[in-house]
């Protein structure tokens, strides 16, 4: 659980995980306690699209349903805010939850509502991120991060 640069086994997926963005994401699930919550992952692409630096977090929309069980996150006015923000150049990077209680693994419906994304042409991101804060049995913070490229297998990333 760290900041810093993340990639996949073959270095071709590259994300630097900025600490303030961690941060940020570590406290909104804090304060949800045993509630799930999650945003999206804004930022900018670096090196020619190789990497993929997540400068912000965001919180729940209104209109989000909470439970300890699952996180639906309502569109709102996301999609006005995410045209913003490319237009000064940052990027809608991916998504990102809390799984209260439990391990940071994607679940079944994770994994399909990020193929769904990564197939989403108004999300303009064909290699949506996936990023899972998790609780170890003891407690302690854990996180994931994984990139599904459309088309292509789910690949985890790692701390470099
Ligand atoms: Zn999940």
């Amino acid at each position: 659980m760290k900041p810093g640069l993340y990639s996949d086994v073959e270095g071709r997926f590259q994300v630097l995980l900025e600490e303030s963005a961690l941060t940020r994401a570590l406290t909104l699930a804090c304060a949800s306690g045993q509630n799930e919550t999650g945003g999206v992952l804004v930022g900018r692409y670096e090196d020619g699209g190789a990497v993929a630096v997540v400068e912000e977090v965001t919180g729940s929309p209104r209109g989000s349903i909470f439970s300890g069980v699952t996180f639906h996150r309502a569109a709102g006015n996301l999609r006005a805010k995410l045209l913003r923000r490319w237009s000064s150049k940052r990027h809608y990077l991916g998504e990102w939850h809390f799984h209260p209680g439990h391990s940071p693994d994607p679940s079944g419906r994770d994994t399909s509502t990020m193929a769904r994304i990564a197939a989403d042409k108004r999300y303009s991101c064909r290699e949506p991120l996936l990023l899972i804060l998790g609780q170890s049995p003891a407690g302690e913070p854990r996180l994931s991060l994984h990139v599904f490229p459309l088309g292509e297998a789910i690949a985890p990333l790692r701390a470099r």
